[in-house]
């Protein structure tokens, strides 16, 4: 049989197992688990779509089958994904586990830490926390002081995380530790992998502008962990880490080959608030500024959607390169603006907190308005980005 014929078995076998499989509740917006242990999954079905899909291998359709995966192609991996989607069904795992941590263990961890972590991530056995940013070392991520300091068979660790997303619900979290001193900032970094649930571990929230908040400061007082857990030789954590921040992006810009991704499409800006606006009379969509600027930025949408879909297509590696950076700058750009065009056609009752004077539609829209700030900050910053554009694609000087 050739390729396309291949690929049109696959999907016809897997358009009649999700028909014959996929519950009625995973279907449509709702809770997507990811792992963490102090998260009930509150809702039946999706525990039972996560169970089905992971024996599938299909919460990480790409890793191979003996590590939890299904081994598939991309392009069956695509087509799995345009399937799922068809029928408006959620993703069911997400996180840090199986889109970070996961596909960096499998570029290099060892064959041991391979058999003891990825088929538990894959099937959303704990949730993972990220470890990367401290109080001095933000952008300038080679600055890390968390300092991991050698007792035989652990480390002992001391110092501080912050920005920790998900710290209280946490059960595990990858960090990068500094583990030698003495050598230029790059050189003596490691990333390992911490169990959050031990004395040493403490996370405190911090509020977030947008009011909720699982964003935490994360301590650690003599803290252990293993030494098989660091991911790549010590000392190698910079390069480690940076591969580990690619997959991140990779999510952030829409073209991760992990885990499947969120499903949900985002309704046309255009329709939600030629919808909102069309009962009112003089309402913003008859202002013709506002409309060119809708139809401005669906159509960047739309244009955005087609190159994720290309680079897809055509990247080799689990994770684009070059291409996630751009990828996620303009990403950034166009949520922010998407949400801060939203917010303004509402007018006045676009900046509403709380309060009866304002409904819940226009109430969620201020917050996501407000959440959205972060799109350009996570991850590494957009100036960030366009540096490492400028350096590595455009080959500019420093
Ligand atoms: C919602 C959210 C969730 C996050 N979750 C996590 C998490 O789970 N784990 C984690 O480790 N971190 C997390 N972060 C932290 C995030 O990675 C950092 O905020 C980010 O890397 C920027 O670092 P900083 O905040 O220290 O800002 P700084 O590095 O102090 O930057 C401040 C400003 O200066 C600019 N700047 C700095 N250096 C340069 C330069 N060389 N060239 C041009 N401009 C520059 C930046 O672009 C930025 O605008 C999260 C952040 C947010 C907002």
């Amino acid at each position: 049989m050739n390729e396309a014929a291949n690929l049109q078995n696959f999907r016809d076998e897997t358009r009649g197992w999700l028909a014959e499989n996929c519950p009625a509740g995973a279907k449509g917006p709702g809770e997507i688990p990811w792992g963490s242990s102090k998260l009930e999954i509150a809702d039946a079905d999706t525990a039972r779509w996560l169970e089905l899909m992971a024996g599938k291998g299909w919460t990480v359709p790409t890793w191979p089958k003996e590590y939890g995966g299904a081994g598939l192609t991309k392009q069956e991996f695509m087509v799995l994904q345009e399937e799922i989607r068809r029928i408006g069904a959620r993703a069911p795992l997400t996180g840090r586990g199986i889109n970070y941590i996961g596909p960096t263990i499998l570029e290099f961890g060892t064959p041991e830490q391979k058999a003891k972590w990825l088929a538990r991530l894959a099937r959303g056995e704990g949730g993972w926390c990220m470890g990367y940013s401290e109080p001095a070392a933000g952008s300038d991520l080679a600055n890390v002081q968390l300092r991991a300091t050698d007792q035989g068979d652990v480390y002992l660790l001391n110092g501080m995380k912050t920005w920790t997303s998900d710290g209280i619900y946490g059960d595990w979290i990858f960090c990068l530790v500094r583990t030698d001193r003495e050598v230029p900032k790059h050189e003596g970094i490691s990333l390992i992998l911490v169990d959050m649930n031990q004395p040493g571990v403490r996370v405190r929230p911090i509020s977030l502008i947008s009011g909720s908040s699982p964003f935490c400061e994360t301590s650690f007082e003599d803290a252990t962990a293993e030494k098989d857990d660091v991911i790549g030789a010590v000392n190698s954590g910079w390069s480690v880490g940076k591969r580990l921040l690619q997959y991140e992006r990779s999510i952030h810009a829409g073209v991760n080959t992990s885990g499947i991704q969120r499903q949900e499409r985002e309704a046309s800006l255009v329709d939600v608030v030629r919808q909102y606006h069309g009962a009112k009379q003089g309402g913003r969509i008859s202002d013709a500024s506002v409309r060119e600027r809708l139809v401005r930025l669906e159509m960047e949408s739309r244009s955005y959607q087609l190159t994720q879909r290309r680079v897809m297509a055509e990247t080799q590696a689990r994770a684009p390169s070059t291409a996630t950076s751009i990828l996620k700058v303009t990403g950034a750009r166009l949520t922010k603006e998407r949400t801060e065009l939203h917010q303004q056609s509402f007018g006045v009752q676009g900046i509403g907190w709380e309060g009866p004077g304002f409904s819940s539609r226009e109430l969620e829209t201020t917050r996501t308005w407000l959440s959205s700030r972060a799109v350009s900050i996570y991850g590494g910053t957009s100036e960030i980005q366009l540096n490492i554009i400028a350096k590595r694609v455009l080959g500019l000087p420093d």
